[in-house]
């Protein structure tokens, strides 16, 4: 008797998603997308002290076909949007976005007509930081929850193809 005879096919695709997920949240490779003052920030939370290669998170890269988080730091303008549509649709799937700080997830206090509130008007995001700027503990704290995100989550996950805001399936 088989695996799949006796456990079904959602035992297999169980365990490889553990496996593939274990693979993916090790393996972080952050691209930052900084604009301003968080991005200073970010700079530190890379740096030697905050050894964020304890997450296997350390390896900056600044192609978004070599990246798979995203990490706005900084205000991100009306005329910035595109820009940053732009280099997210060029990141292969699977991909996740970090909001870091005030001014990325909600505008900040630039309250004004140039000002994007929230870069989640533009692309989906999954951890925001609070702070202005936040504390690269802070920072570390959101890669954490990327990676307990990354856990639960299917193996199968694709694009958002028809655009409908829930990925694709196979
Ligand atoms: S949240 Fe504060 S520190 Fe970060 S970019 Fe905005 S103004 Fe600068």
């Amino acid at each position: 008797m088989g695996l799949e005879t006796t456990f079904g096919d959602s035992f297999l695709t169980t365990k490889i998603s553990e496996a593939v997920n274990w693979a993916r949240k090790y393996a972080l490779y952050p691209m930052p997308f900084g604009t301003a003052c968080c991005a200073i920030e970010y700079m530190a939370t890379v740096g030697s002290h905050y050894d964020a290669s304890r997450f296997g998170a350390e390896i900056v890269r600044f192609s978004p076909r070599q990246a798979d988080l995203l990490i706005v730091a900084g205000t991100v303008s009306h005329k910035l949007a595109p820009i940053l549509k732009n280099i997210y649709d060029q990141m292969l799937e699977p991909k996740w976005v970090i909001a870091m700080g005030a001014c990325a997830s909600s505008g900040g206090f630039y309250d004004n007509y140039a000002t994007v509130q929230g870069i989640d008007s533009i692309i989906p995001v999954d951890v925001y930081i609070p702070g202005c700027p936040p504390r690269p503990e802070a920072v570390i704290g959101a890669l954490i929850k990327v990676m307990q995100k990354i856990d639960g989550e299917s193996v199968l996950r694709f694009g958002d193809d028809d655009e409908d805001g829930e990925p694709q399936k196979i």
